[in-house]
């Protein structure tokens, strides 16, 4: 879904233009890095899943794209 207010120029965020590194959306300043609490819960989630396995070879997750090239 795309939100489009109107036909205006992109504004750029004030303070943190960081983008959740979970889900991409915009990250929010009370959830920074992330947009909201949930997305801290699965990167918590995630870090602890690989911080206990660490003897699986487990392939790159370069699946999602953070949108940078
Ligand atoms: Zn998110």
């Amino acid at each position: 879904m795309a939100k489009s207010d109107a036909s205006g120029p992109v504004t750029p965020l004030p303070a943190a233009r960081r983008r959740c590194p979970i889900c991409g959306k915009p990250a929010a300043a009370r959830h920074l890095p992330f947009c909201s609490p949930r997305c801290a819960n699965i990167d918590l989630g995630r870090w602890l899943k690989g911080n206990y396995r660490v003897e699986t070879e487990e392939q790159s997750e370069d699946a999602t794209g953070d949108g940078e090239p």
